[in-house]
């Protein structure tokens, strides 16, 4: 018997994806100009092919402008930054997204503190970081807050509740840990070091496992009826040649155990790209002096 409800992350993420293609006629009507999102992808990179790919449809789907800036492998630091300083500049651009990971000698810090803060849509520019650390309102990376609300959807109030997010990454643990913590959450975050993690899962009515290790997370490390957020992509060896995708969370046993808990894939994945447009769609009300659809 499954007692586990599934978290179908990928309807939910349409969901939204149609709330916000709702609002850009709205938009464009006050502005003159739809939204307008600038992908930037430095080398051949095939995962990162895919993501910028699948961005520039989703953008265009959403009605917006979509502009892709493709550079090669050997481009440097100071042309990327050059590209970023003209897409500051340009009108038409309401945010900025630099895939990453970056060739070795481009420093990744350097480009993304390049980026106007008011068209950091991925929400890594340390001025945005440090807005979410303190409370602030500003824009957050978007696979956290896609995590997030998924968790409000599911439980509606989270004050109160104990919370454990495995990983302390920039673009995942931090900012979900932060989150949390803004919701009022009793936070605990793990990572390499921790101790005993199985006993700190424990004790969480809400776990965000980020850590990229394979069904690390067991059904019986679990509380009864928590609520668990699978971020975890991995791909693992399936015989006879093949691979298949899991996540962080050994579903099999976990769904035996929670209350609900996110699919892999189609959990937290397609809320990134949902998320992402989301905030392009508040920069640009932002940038245009108009108040964001809620
Ligand atoms: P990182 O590798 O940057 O961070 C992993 C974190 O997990 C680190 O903080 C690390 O600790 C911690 N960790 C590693 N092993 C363990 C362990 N055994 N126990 C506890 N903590 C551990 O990864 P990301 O944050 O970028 O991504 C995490 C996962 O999420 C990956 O599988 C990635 O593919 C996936 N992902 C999915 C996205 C989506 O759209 N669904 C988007 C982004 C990422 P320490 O700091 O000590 O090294």
């Amino acid at each position: 018997t499954v007692s586990g409800a599934i978290i179908d992350g990928k309807a939910f993420a349409a969901g939204l994806r149609e709330r916000v293609a709702a609002a850009v006629p709205t938009f464009v009507e006050a502005a003159g100009r739809p939204p307008g999102l600038a992908v930037v992808l430095v080398g051949e990179d095939p995962a990162s092919q895919v993501y910028v790919r699948s961005k520039g449809k989703a953008t265009i789907a959403a009605g917006m402008a979509s502009f892709e800036h493709r550079l090669p492998v050997e481009t440097s630091q100071a042309e990327l930054i050059d590209l970023v300083a003209r897409l500051n500049a340009d009108d038409a651009v309401d945010g900025i997204l630099v895939q990453l990971p970056l060739p070795p000698q481009i420093d990744e810090g350097a480009v993304i503190d390049a980026i106007d803060p008011a068209k950091d849509v991925d929400g890594f520019h340390i001025a945005n970081a440090g807005r979410l650390a303190t409370g602030l309102p500003g824009f957050v990376p978007c696979t956290p807050l896609g995590c997030l609300m998924l968790l409000k959807g599911r439980l509606g109030e989270l004050a109160g509740l104990d919370a454990v997010v495995i990983g302390r990454s920039n673009i995942v643990g931090k900012p979900m840990a932060r989150l949390l913590l803004n919701e009022s959450c009793t936070v605990t975050v793990a990572h390499s070091r921790t101790r005993d993690l199985p006993s700190l899962v424990r004790r969480a009515d809400i776990v965000v496992a980020a850590a990229g290790r394979p069904e690390m997370v067991k059904g019986d490390w679990l509380k009864p009826g928590a609520t668990v957020i699978d971020v975890g992509i991995n791909r693992i060896d399936a015989g006879e040649g093949k691979t298949r995708l899991v996540g962080d969370v050994d579903f099999a046993s976990a769904v035996e155990v929670a209350g609900a808990i996110t699919p892999v894939p189609g959990g937290v994945g397609p809320m990134t790209i949902a998320v992402l447009l989301r905030n392009t769609l508040v920069a640009a009300h932002i940038r245009a002096g108009l108040v964001p659809p809620a």
